[in-house]
This record gives C-alpha cells, sequence and structure tokens, in this order.
C-alpha cells in the first residue's frame, strides 16, 4: 500500500506516515458509495440533521486537538486554528438552519387540476477536492451541504493538511454518517485524478487556477455539475478621508493573516496620493508589530510557509518588484530554517509591471500603490485576470458603493477585508472560478431541480 509522509513545515520534522489511496481503493469508495447513497437520500432530514449537530458538538468538544492537528501540519498559528474552528459553528447553524427551506417542494402552480412542482433532489455521489490553508472550512463548505441534501462525498483533502481531512471524517462517521456515505481519500494530485476518473455526479474544488483548469479539462466532457474556487488577487483602495491609522491596522491584518495564505487576502493596496505617506507609516509600523515565530506559540501571528515550493514565489515577486523600482519598506527575505518562513513583507512604489501585483502571492508579502484619484483606483482594481473579493475604505457609503458598483469581484467590502459570512454566496468572477459555496444558492448547489407535473385524473 502506498504511503503519504506528513511534516510539520514549521520545523521540517515528519510527523505523520498515513495509508494512502490507489486508483483501486478510490474505485472501491467510488462503489460503496454509489450503493449507499440512495438509502442516505432516503433517510428523514431530521436524521441527518441531527448527524450533522451532533457533528458540530464533537467539534466543540474536541477543539483544542483538532486546532493542534491543523497547526502542526499546517504551520498556522494556533489562535488562528482555533479561530478557524470557532469560525465553524455559525456556518453549520446556517446549514441546519436552512437546508429545509432552502430545499422544501414547491407547488408553482394548481389549477383545474394540473399541480406542477419543483422537487429538489440530491446529485448523487459527489467529489470534493481540497485546499490546504484552512481545511476545515473549504472542506466543511461543500461536505455538510452535499450530505444534508441526501449526497454521499468522496472527500479528497490536500496532501498538506490530510490528518484534519481524517478528523473531519472521523467526526462525521463517530456522528452517524455511514462510512460509505463519507469517505476520506488520502493522497496528493494523483489520487484527485483517480477520483475524477469516477463517474460521480458532481465535481466541487478549492484551490489553484492551474489545478482548477486541469480539472476543468479532465471533466469538461462530461456534463455533471462542476464548481471551481480558485485564487485572487484582492485589491483593496484606500480613499482620501479615512482614519489612517484604523485602516492601516485592517488592511495590515487583511494582508497577513493566516500569513497572507488566505483565498480572500488583500493581495494589493492602492492609497489616494493626499493620504499615502501617512498609511504607509502606520501600515508597516502594524506589520513590524506581527510577531513571527513556533506556530504553537500563544502569540505567534505570522507562521510558517505550508509549502516550500511557494517561497520561491515570494522570493520571485520581491526581486521582480525590487528590480523594477519598488521600495523594500521591511522584510523581504526568507526566515531562519529548519522549517519554512518568509518574512512579513512590505513594497511601495509598485506598480502592474510587476508580479507582485498580478499574480497571487499567497503570502505575507503585499504591494501600496499610490493614485491620483478614484477612477485610477478602479482601473487598477479592475486591471486583472481575477475577481474573487475588493474593498473600498472610506467615510462616505455614496462612494463606496459608487466604486464597488464599478469592481468585478464575487465579493466586494465597504470598511473591511478578508471576511466570509456563511449568509452570502461565496464565488468568484474570471479566473477566481465557477459556481460557490454558502448562502441558501451554496445549499442548493448540490441539488438538481426536478419538474413535476401532476394531472388528478
Ligand atoms: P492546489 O491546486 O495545489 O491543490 C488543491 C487540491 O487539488 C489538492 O487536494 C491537490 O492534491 C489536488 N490536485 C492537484 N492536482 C490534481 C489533479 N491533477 N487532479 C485532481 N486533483 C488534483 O491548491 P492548494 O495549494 O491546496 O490551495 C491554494 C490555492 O487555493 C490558492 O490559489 C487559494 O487562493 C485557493 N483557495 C481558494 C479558495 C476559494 O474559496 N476561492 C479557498 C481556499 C483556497
Amino acid at each position: 500500500m502506498s504511503r503519504l509522509a506528513v511534516h510539520d513545515p514549521a520545523t521540517g520534522e515528519r510527523i505523520a506516515d498515513l495509508p494512502a489511496d490507489d486508483e483501486a481503493s478510490v474505485q472501491a469508495s467510488y462503489q460503496a458509495a454509489r450503493a449507499a447513497q440512495p438509502a442516505w437520500a432516503a433517510r428523514p432530514l431530521a436524521e441527518r440533521k441531527a448527524c450533522i449537530a451532533r457533528f458540530q458538538e464533537a467539534v466543540v468538544r474536541e477543539t483544542e486537538a483538532l486546532a493542534v492537528t491543523m497547526t502542526r501540519e499546517t504551520g498556522k498559528p494556533i489562535r488562528i486554528s482555533r479561530n478557524e474552528l470557532k469560525g465553524l459553528l455559525p456556518r453549520i447553524d446556517f446549514f441546519l438552519g436552512m437546508v429545509e427551506p432552502v430545499t422544501a417542494a414547491e407547488q408553482v402552480f394548481d389549477e383545474a387540476g394540473m399541480r406542477e412542482v419543483i422537487q429538489h433532489e440530491p446529485l448523487g455521489v459527489v467529489a470534493n477536492i481540497s485546499a490546504w490553508n484552512y481545511p476545515w472550512f473549504v472542506g466543511c463548505n461543500v461536505i455538510l451541504p452535499a450530505l444534508l441534501t441526501g449526497n454521499a462525498v468522496l472527500y479528497k483533502p490536500s496532501e498538506y493538511a490530510p490528518m484534519t481531512g481524517l478528523e473531519i471524517t472521523r467526526l462525521l462517521h463517530a456522528s452517524g454518517v455511514p462510512p460509505d456515505v463519507m469517505a476520506c481519500l488520502v493522497g496528493a494530485g494523483p489520487v484527485g485524478a483517480a477520483l475524477l476518473a469516477q463517474p460521480v455526479d458532481g465535481v466541487f474544488f478549492t484551490g489553484s487556477h492551474a489545478t482548477g483548469q486541469r480539472i476543468a479539462q479532465a471533466v469538461g466532457t462530461r456534463f455533471v455539475r462542476l464548481q471551481l474556487e480558485l485564487g485572487g488577487k484582492d485589491p483593496s483602495y484606500v480613499c482620501d478621508d479615512v482614519d489612517v491609522r484604523a485602516t492601516a491596522e485592517s488592511l495590515a491584518d487583511g494582508a497577513m493573516y493566516n500569513t497572507g495564505q488566505s483565498c480572500c487576502a488583500v493581495e494589493r493596496i492602492y492609497v489616494h496620493e493626499k493620504v499615502h505617506d501617512a498609511f504607509v507609516e502606520a501600515f508597516v509600523a502594524t506589520v513590524k508589530g506581527f510577531r513571527r515565530g513556533d506556530p504553537m506559540s500563544e502569540d505567534t501571528y505570522i507562521g510558517a510557509i505550508t509549502r516550500a515550493p511557494q517561497l520561491e514565489v515570494l522570493e520571485a515577486q520581491v526581486a521582480d518588484a525590487v528590480a523594477k523600482g519598488a521600495h523594500l519598506l521591511t522584510g523581504g527575505g526568507r526566515g531562519a530554517g529548519p522549517g519554512h518562513w518568509f518574512e512579513a513583507t512590505v513594497l511601495s512604489h509598485v506598480d502592474h509591471r510587476m508580479e507582485l501585483m498580478r499574480e497571487e502571492s499567497f503570502g505575507p508579502v503585499i504591494g501600496i500603490q499610490k493614485v491620483a484619484d478614484d477612477e485610477e483606483a478602479v482601473r487598477l482594481m479592475n486591471d486583472t485576470r481575477y475577481g474573487l473579493t475588493a474593498g473600498v475604505y472610506t467615510r462616505d457609503e455614496q462612494r463606496a458603493k459608487r466604486l464597488l458598483s464599478q469592481v468585478h469581484a464575487g465579493s466586494v467590502y465597504w470598511n473591511c477585508c478578508d471576511r466570509v459570512s456563511p449568509r452570502l454566496p461565496w464565488s468568484g468572477v474570471g479566473d477566481s472560478g465557477v459556481g460557490l459555496t454558502l448562502s441558501s444558492y451554496g445549499i442548493q448547489a448540490f441539488t438538481r431541480p426536478k419538474a413535476w407535473h401532476l394531472r388528478s385524473a
């Protein structure tokens, strides 16, 4: 049997050697899921909800141990791991509260013995191929509504967070979800590819644009539901009327939280020339206060870089920007090993010739560009192939709404950033993906509306 070694990115130490899946075991899991799904879908919704409610209780009970596992395999600071698990609870409440109204049968016509009804059926067996950066959030955004609506789930967590994937699965099984209905497939890209080779009814992917393209090619000719939640190059614009210090603190957190390894991290900042210098000074002072170090330590804010290859991407972006005229204001290089570290890095005098302002950094690196006016800010915010989130900071709500209505992004923020709500759809435009999770739409995504034409004889 093949194995998957798991390393702590903060130390380089091998922390687990897991049995991994292969083509044969993936196919066996698919066949078991296919056989088990109809009975799961036939269970009363109240029973499926009870399983997920028990899962929520188990997450609360085991939070500390689950946070430690997540921190050890991803290098995420322990406080951020705890926040992720705490943040999962209202998402579960939302799914539990909304699944019934969202999926209830709708009678849309009733006249002269003829009735028309829409019924929401599960898709069947769905594949969830997932990322490591918020493994509980991105995993559960798919797994929980899929199970609640009567699907079986074949879940391939990231090879950088497989222990968390196994924990999610263990707790679901302990909460009453049958093992054949919810399977965790352990391994890297080839195991994901083997999963896509099975005739699943839906593919729900969270990860990079490059892998998203490969997945779209693999399933493109099969007419199954395909959702791709991909990366971004999310901009924020600071207008000339803000509280500079509070805005700098908010955006520094938005750029560096989770060591910048968030899909909706602030990745580009544009600042009105009237407040630019004061903003940059306050921003750099805030970032210099972020403590980098042992992710298990309570006061660590910047943790390890989870994937070693990303260090080269970050180094290359900084070097390219500096070569083209950027000013390096703090950080700029790797931290000392063992493990994978990068300093919290701020550059000013950047522009769109630089990779730093065009391609996802996915690390604690940010460029700040001065702009002359709102029009220039909007033009630059839209000068990207991505479109996940975008923000505007101003005291003037009308100004924010006018600017944000012109920005191409799935989510827009006024005076906030790096925020996800279970009540709102999470989606991207352009190369940030297709489809969505969360909100009522993110529950419906796991169902197929069936049209019933019913004539009483
Ligand atoms: P990745 O694309 O490297 O990997 C994602 C998953 O795809 C992993 O489970 C991996 O094993 C699998 N995979 C790789 N090759 C495959 C193949 N050929 N066939 C099937 N599966 C394959 O991404 P990552 O490094 O895990 O995640 C980081 C990326 O995810 C960033 O770009 C980030 O912005 C994005 N992300 C987006 C969201 C969102 O909601 N839009 C959320 C979190 C992360």
